[in-house]
Order: C-alpha cells, then structure tokens, then sequence
C-alpha cells in the first residue's frame, strides 16, 4: 500500500540519486529512462550476462516501448509468425496466424543485455553484485551489497518475483499468488511459430517459444496446485518427445512466476516513502498468458517518470494510481478469467471454436500478442458472428 509521506529526495543541483536493484527489463528500463531525465543513477545486479528461465516472447507493445533505445537489427530474435494452439488428447492442432511485429522471441541473455546497454549508454553506472541486506534510516536506504555498501535516498525494486526490496519494505507475496514455472531449453532446434497447449490438470498451459538457436519449452502451475516442479518437469518431457521437438542438449530450468488472484491486485503494493517496485518485484504479470516483460518495461518507465518530477511525493501517488488504474484493473479481469479458462470444459471448447472460426482465431491471436483486453474479450467473442460459437464459450461459465 502506497504511504503517504513519501519525501522530495531531490539534490542541491536537482539531479536525483537512484540505486535500482536488478537489471531485469524493469530494471534497466528504469535505469534507462531515469538517465535520460538526468538522475545519477546505479544499477546493482551481479549477474549478467545471464539467461534468465523465460520464454522470451516479447510483444510488439513491449517492443514499441523500447524500441528507439534498442538496435532491434541487432538483437538475436525469432519473428513470431503464428501461435499454433495444440491438443495432444487429441492429436489436433489450430493454426493462428499473428500479424507482422506482433511477437519476437529472444534469449533473456541477449534482450537483457541489450536493454542493459541502453541504460548504460544513457549514463546508468552498473554495479555487478548482489544485494545482501537493505536497512531504512531517516535519510534513506543503507545497501549492503556483496561488493561493499552504498547510500541511496531512492530505491528502486526491480529485483524480480523474490525481490529482497520488497521483502524488506513491503508485504511478501502469498503462495497463492505464485505459480511454479519449469521446463527445458531444447538447444539445436527452432521455429517460426509458438506451440500452446493449454491443460486443466493442473490448470496452466505447456509452451515451446523458438529462439535462433534453441526452444524454450515449459509448463507452469500454481505453487498451491499440489505438483511438484519435478511432476512437472517430468510431463514437460513427455510433451517434448510427444511433439517431436526433441533435438540436442536439454537444459532444465525452474523459476517462479506471479498469478496474482483478483484480491491481491486490488492491494498491490507498488512504494512507499523512498522506495518503488517495478515489474515482478510488484507482482505485474498477466496472470493467463504469464506476458511479464511489457508490465516490467511500462511500470518501469512510469516509476522513473515519478522518481524525477519536481514533487516526488504527489508523483508517487500518481504512478501508484496509474499502475492500478492501467495495469491492476486489466489484470484484476484476468484472474477473474482464470480459474474457468483452464476448466476442461471450456478448452475442449476453446480448442473446437479455434478449429472453426476464423474469427475467434483472431480474438486469441490478440490475447497472445497482448492487444486484446480482457475488459472487451466478451464482446469481442461475440462480434466474431461466430454466435453459436461465441454463445457456448461465453455459457461455459469461463469467465467468473
Ligand atoms: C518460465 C517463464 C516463462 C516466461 N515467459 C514469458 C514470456 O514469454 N513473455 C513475457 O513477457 N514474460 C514471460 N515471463 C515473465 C517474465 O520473465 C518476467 O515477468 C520478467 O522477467 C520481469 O522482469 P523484471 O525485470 O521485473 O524481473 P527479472 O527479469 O526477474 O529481473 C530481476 C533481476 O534482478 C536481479 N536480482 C534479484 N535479486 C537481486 C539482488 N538481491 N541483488 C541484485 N540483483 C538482484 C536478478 O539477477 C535479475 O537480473 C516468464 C516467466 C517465467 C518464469
């Protein structure tokens, strides 16, 4: 919860001093857009470069936000030119065509690295080392870090979905609002498409997203589903020789990733007095389709936004209102989504509707490309004229 007496950190010559810790997409792009509006600004993660377990799928509206910082010819990619939604019960599978410039996928290594570059070149100091402990005195944050301490009148959380920030300054996540994420980069194999199967046992969906050199093949679950990741790596497996995506090395990987409940994102935590979070430090992620990155850049570049302006304190309460407003009110719609979505009903019905309807193939290609709010999906749905269709989706009660 946002607290009111946040203070107007501002220095003799008005620049402001920032440490962000972590140089996620929400990290470096605060960093980026902060150096750009004149902050002196240091960035503390020690891992880099480094993969982070991710699909890597990165949306045009996330690309359209960075996209006049990065060298997008530069950046190791797959263009993304269908999202192929499979039903291995089944053995069917519907083709959805995406538009140009609706979805690339990277390597984490190389997306990051670049977005770190760019905040870099804009005038970011980086920091490579972890931070230890954080302790708030009267005038600030006391960082302890793995190379040594600093002092910072503003922090930044950017530090990913176990953020120490936020466990220090604000109310750690529930499990419920966590899902477990595991899988294998398949190295040796590519695509120019994305395999989606979405599965109601437990609910959640299994992926393959493509990168120049390697899939990136996964399954995600909530933490309370009652799985273990081991299960779960375990059916990612079979799911790969099933599709035949089988190449060489498979790599294995865990990560957690937020599903936030509706309740939690009607009390996100988003600063305090000094402090910010950002990205999955503040729980910001599509809680069906798991879309992280374009929440990290936008909060991101919000909150830098907030840090410079004259008034600090009004700032913060703007950039809290415009998260929950422009973020939390979409995201509230999709966990209301989410437990019908992943009913075995309504994907037996889902799976049929795609194999016959152009139109609804073109509602979910906007879901995947993210341009599709869930506050018109209904009505999109319906003006598909798929009515029969549209009619028994919306009767299956996937929506609560
Ligand atoms: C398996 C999986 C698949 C996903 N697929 C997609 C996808 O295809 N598309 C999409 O949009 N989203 C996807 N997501 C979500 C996406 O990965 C995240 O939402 C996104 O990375 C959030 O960015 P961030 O900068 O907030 O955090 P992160 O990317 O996690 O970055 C946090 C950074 O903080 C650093 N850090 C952590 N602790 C410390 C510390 N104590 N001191 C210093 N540094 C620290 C870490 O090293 C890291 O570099 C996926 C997530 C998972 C787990």
């Amino acid at each position: 919860m946002y607290h009111a007496e946040v203070r107007d950190q501002g220095t003799d010559n008005g620049a402001r001093d920032v440490v962000v810790a972590g140089a996620g997409p929400a990290g470096c792009w605060t960093a980026r857009t902060l150096a750009v509006l004149g902050a002196r600004v240091t960035i503390v993660d020690g891992t880099h470069p480094r993969e982070k377990p991710c699909g890597g799928g990165v949306t045009g509206r996330a690309l359209a936000l960075v996209g006049d910082a990065l060298d997008r010819g530069a950046l190791p990619r797959c263009e993304i030119h269908a999202a192929r939604f499979v039903e291995s019960s089944r053995e069917r599978s519907t083709r959805v065509p995406l538009g140009d410039g609706d979805l690339v996928v990277a390597s984490r290594t190389d997306f990051d690295s670049a977005l770190l570059a760019a905040a870099v070149a804009a005038g970011a100091r980086v920091v490579r080392a972890r931070i230890t402990e954080i302790e708030q005195d009267a005038s600030g944050f006391a960082v302890r870090t793995t190379d040594g301490s600093m002092h910072t009148p503003i922090l930044v959380g950017a530090d990913g979905a176990n953020s120490l920030v936020r466990r220090r300054l604000a109310r750690p996540f529930d499990r419920a609002d966590l899902s477990i994420a595991t899988g294998y980069f398949v190295h040796g194999v590519t695509s120019d498409e994305v395999l989606i199967e979405i599965a109601a046992d437990p609910p959640g969906y299994i992926w393959s997203f493509p990168r120049p050199t390697h899939l990136a093949v996964g399954i995600c679950a909530q933490a309370d589903a009652g799985v273990t990741p081991a299960e779960l790596r375990a059916r990612t497996l079979a799911w790969i020789h099933a599709m035949k995506l089988d190449g060489g090395a498979l790599e294995p990987y865990s990560w957690p990733i937020h599903s936030l409940s509706a309740r939690s994102f009607a009390r996100l935590t988003t600063c305090g007095p000094g402090w910010f979070l950002v990205g999955d430090a503040a729980g910001l992620v599509d809680p069906i389709t798991r879309e992280g990155i374009y929440f990290a850049l936008q909060s991101g570049e919000w909150a830098a936004h907030a840090i410079a302006a004259p008034n600090t304190v009004t700032a913060a309460r703007q950039y809290d209102q415009r998260v929950r407003d422009e973020i939390g009110a979409e995201l509230i719609r999709a966990a209301r989504y989410k437990a019908g979505f992943f009913r075995p009903g309504f994907t037996g019905l889902l799976a049929d509707a795609l194999a016959e309807s152009a139109g609804i193939r073109t509602v979910m290609a906007g879901l995947v490309a993210g341009t599709q709010p869930y506050g018109t999906l209904k009505w999109s749905l319906a003006r598909t004229a798929e009515l029969g269709l549209a009619w028994r989706l919306v009767r299956s009660k996937w929506y609560n």
